[in-house]
């Protein structure tokens, strides 16, 4: 392990409340479900749709739905400046039922098959008043990382079905459907 990786192992949250500010951030749908069955809010209440100028994501393809008013990627959202879900103390209040992209952020890391950490860096979405003082585990990153990757490959799985779909409703002249449609297709309306 590089002097580097171990220095941002001893990342330290200083609970600024940046992360939940600036970036927009993509939901799966079992992020939507979890969500939901915790507050009671309807999705339509925390989710924005937003177009390639609102989010970077050209680079993530896969996360675009494609709806009747275009490829659009489903965030949660923000509401005075900050998440739907942050409270006035700067705390998230959803903690345990938080997206998976909340819980894994800031760490972006990679592993070799042997399950041995090969890089890690801090992703750069947001103005993160870190410290280096605290201790986090390689296991606990690697374990989020997985199930991360599994609800995104999952999700985009989603996705790939229903673009199908819409591809042959256009092929046969129809128009996309709207997202209370897409809702209905994952089981969440
Ligand atoms: S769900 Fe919670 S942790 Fe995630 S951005 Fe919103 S307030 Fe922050
Ligand atoms: S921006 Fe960084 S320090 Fe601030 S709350 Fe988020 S993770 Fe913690």
């Amino acid at each position: 392990m590089t002097p580097k990786v171990q220095s941002l192992l001893r990342f330290r949250c200083t609970g600024c409340g940046n992360c939940c500010k600036e970036p927009l951030l993509p939901l799966t749908a079992s992020d939507v479900k979890r969500i939901a069955k915790r507050t009671g809010d309807k999705p339509v209440d925390f989710i924005r749709w937003v177009d390639r100028n609102g989010i970077d994501m050209d680079d993530e393809p896969e996360g675009f739905v494609q709806l009747r008013q275009g490829k659009r990627v489903m965030v949660l959202r923000h509401y005075k400046g900050g998440c739907y879900y942050l409270g006035k103390d700067n705390r998230c209040t959803i903690y345990t039922s938080r997206p998976l992209g909340c819980r894994i952020f800031p760490f972006d890391a990679t592993f070799h098959k042997d399950g041995k950490m090969r890089h890690l860096k801090l992703i750069q979405a947001a103005d993160c008043k870190y410290e280096l003082d605290g201790k986090n585990e390689v296991d606990e990153i690697r374990e989020l990382d997985r199930r991360t990757e599994e609800a995104n490959d999952h999700w985009h799985d989603q996705i790939a079905d229903w673009n199908r779909e819409q591809q042959k409703r256009k092929r046969s002249g129809r128009a996309a459907g709207t997202a209370r449609e897409f809702f209905d297709f994952l089981g969440l309306g």
